[in-house]
C-alpha cells in the first residue's frame, strides 16, 4: 500500500483566508500545496512526487463554483467540477468544445470531484515521473524531482513532461483568461501566458497564488468548436495526444481560427492559423480544403517525444487523424 507522509491540513473558508494562510506558511519556511478536488494531488502525494508540510484545502471556499454570463464572457468559478462544466447549458451553448473536453477528462467519478482550476493547474506527466518512489529511485530519479538528468531527452536541460489537461487545450482555442489571487490582490492574464515550456513547473502560479476564475469570451460571429483526444481506454485515461479547434465564420469566410495540440511537451502547442483567415468556409469541399491544409501543418509542427507510454511514430501519425476528428466534431459531420 502507498502511504502519504504526514502533513498539516488547513481548511480556509474564504479566498482571502486561503491566500493569507499560504503566505503565512511560506513566510515561516513551510512548504505548501493547494488541494481542490484532490484527484491529482492525492495520487501524487502517495507516489512521493510532492512532499508538502501543509495542505491548504480550498474545496469549502464559497463563491468559486458555477458559470455566469456577464454579456461578453462566461465567468467560470475555479471550483466548478468538470461534470458540472460539461453539462452546463451556458457552456454547451457558448463553448461546446469546452463542454466536450471536460466530458472526456478521466471517468465519471473523477469528473464529479475534479475541478476546472485543478485541471488548468494540473502537473505535467511523464513515463519516468508518474511512478512510485522506489521505481524512480531505481532509475536515479530525474530533473523534475530529486535527480539531475532527463530520461526522455539525453542531455536535456529542461523537462519535457506532457501537459495532460484536457480543458486547457480547448480554453486556449477560445482565447480564455484566468484570474489569479495573491495576498497582494487579483490579476487577470491570458491563459496563453499562464503556461511556460518547462515541465518541472509549467505554469506561472506562485506558491501563494490561487486560480479563482476563468473568463471565456463569447463568440461575436458563427463559431465551430471541436475537441478530439487520443487515449488507450476511453473510459478513464489521460490524453496521449489532444487537439482543440475553433473556426469563426463571418459572411461565409473564416474570420478567426485557432488550433491547439497538446500532450506533446510541457506547454500546449498553438499552431499558426492566420493563413486561413478570409478562406471560404460555406461548402463541404471548402471546409475540407481548410482541414487538409491544417492537417499538413499540424503534422509538420508537432513531433511527440518519448514522454508517455506509447510509440512516438504512432502518436505523430495520429496528429492528422485527430485534427480531422476535431474538425468533424466542430462542423457536426463525420468524414
Ligand atoms: C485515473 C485518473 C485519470 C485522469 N485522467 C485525466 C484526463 O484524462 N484528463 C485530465 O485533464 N486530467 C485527468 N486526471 C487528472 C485530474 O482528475 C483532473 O485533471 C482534475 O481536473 C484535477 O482537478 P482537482 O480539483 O482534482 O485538482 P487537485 O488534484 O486538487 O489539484 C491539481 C493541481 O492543481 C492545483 N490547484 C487546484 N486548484 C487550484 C486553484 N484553484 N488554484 C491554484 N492551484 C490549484 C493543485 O495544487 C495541484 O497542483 C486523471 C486523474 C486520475 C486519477
Ligand atoms: S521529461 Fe525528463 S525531466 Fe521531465 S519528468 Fe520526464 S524524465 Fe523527468
Amino acid at each position: 500500500m502507498l502511504r502519504m507522509d504526514p502533513f498539516l491540513t488547513e481548511t480556509p473558508t474564504s479566498v482571502d483566508e486561503a491566500v493569507a494562510l499560504l503566505a503565512a506558511h511560506q513566510a515561516a519556511g513551510r512548504s505548501t500545496k493547494v488541494i481542490a478536488g484532490g484527484t491529482d494531488v492525492v495520487p501524487n502525494l502517495k507516489h512521493g512526487l510532492f512532499d508538502p508540510e501543509v495542505i491548504v484545502h480550498i474545496g469549502r471556499v464559497p463563491g468559486l463554483k458555477g458559470v455566469v454570463d456577464d454579456g461578453g464572457h462566461l465567468l467560470i468559478g475555479a471550483l466548478t467540477t468538470l461534470h458540472d462544466l460539461s453539462v452546463h447549458p451556458l457552456v454547451q451553448q457558448h463553448a461546446s468544445g469546452l463542454a466536450r473536453a471536460a466530458s472526456l477528462v478521466a471517468g465519471p467519478q473523477l469528473r464529479r470531484m475534479g475541478t476546472l482550476g485543478g485541471n488548468l493547474a494540473l502537473d505535467t506527466r511523464c513515463l519516468f515521473y508518474n511512478q512510485t518512489y522506489f521505481w524512480r529511485e531505481a532509475l536515479g530519479f530525474c530533473l523534475k524531482k530529486d535527480g539531475s538528468l532527463c530520461h526522455v531527452v539525453a542531455g536535456g536541460k529542461k523537462c519535457v513532461a506532457a501537459a495532460s489537461n484536457d480543458t486547457a487545450t480547448m480554453l486556449l482555442c477560445l482565447d480564455a483568461e484566468v484570474v489569479l489571487q495573491a495576498p497582494t490582490g487579483r490579476r487577470t492574464m491570458k491563459l496563453e501566458d499562464f503556461y511556460v515550456a518547462n515541465g518541472i513547473k509549467n505554469t506561472v502560479l506562485e506558491a501563494v497564488d490561487l486560480l479563482v476564475q476563468v473568463r471565456v469570451p463569447k463568440a461575436a460571429s458563427r463559431r465551430f468548436e471541436g475537441y478530439a483526444k487520443l487515449r488507450h481506454r476511453n473510459a478513464i485515461d489521460y490524453p496521449l495526444l489532444s487537439v482543440g479547434l475553433r473556426v469563426d465564420v463571418d459572411g461565409g469566410v473564416v474570420s478567426a481560427m485557432r488550433c491547439v495540440v497538446s500532450a506533446l511537451q510541457a506547454r500546449p502547442h498553438k499552431l499558426p492559423c492566420d493563413a486561413w483567415i478570409g478562406r471560404a468556409f460555406e461548402h463541404r469541399q471548402e471546409r475540407q480544403d481548410v482541414v487538409d491544409g491544417l492537417k499538413q501543418l499540424a503534422f509538420a509542427k508537432c513531433v511527440p517525444v518519448k514522454n508517455l507510454a506509447d510509440d512516438v511514430v504512432w502518436r505523430r501519425e495520429m496528429v492528422r487523424v485527430l485534427v480531422q476528428r476535431a474538425f468533424d466534431e466542430a462542423i457536426g459531420e463525420a468524414s
